[in-house]
């Protein structure tokens, strides 16, 4: 059960269904622990998710409920996908949103890396 009072993982949304090979998407990185793809609507130059391959909701499910090694692959992964991308010399941006109030669309855990461009202070 998620502990964060958002609804129970749900196999049907639409990043379980990219992670099981039923719908297409444009992927830069996949091992054991995570699949890396571009964002669809992206917002900046460069727009990519990353997300964990087990059933996490959202962040706090993620933090509070996956392995160490889980957690460790995810984030060595999303380092693995900025470095792949060429992203770390003029650097970039991880974000997740978590929930109604964060702006959650997509109930599986994923967090975006934007970059290509000198950012704003945010990105709403
Ligand atoms: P969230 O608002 O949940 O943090 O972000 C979900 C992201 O998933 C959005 O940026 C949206 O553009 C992206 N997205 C939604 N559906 C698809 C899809 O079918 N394929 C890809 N590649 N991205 C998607």
């Amino acid at each position: 059960m998620p502990v964060s009072g958002l609804p129970p993982y749900d196999d049907g949304n639409i990043f379980a269904r990219i992670l099981r090979g039923e719908i297409p998407a444009r992927k830069v990185f996949e091992d054991k622990h995570a699949l890396a793809f571009h964002d669809i609507a992206p917002q900046a130059p460069v727009h990519v998710l990353v997300i964990p391959k087990g059933r996490y909701v959202s962040v706090a499910d993620f933090s509070t409920q996956a392995g160490a090694e889980e957690v460790a692959g995810f984030w060595r992964a999303v380092g693995q996908v900025a470095k792949q991308l060429g992203l770390e010399g003029q650097g970039f941006r991880v974000l997740t949103n978590m929930g109604a109030d964060g702006g959650q669309e997509v109930p599986h855990f994923h967090v975006h890396i934007f970059g290509g461009k000198r950012l704003g202070a945010m990105l709403v």
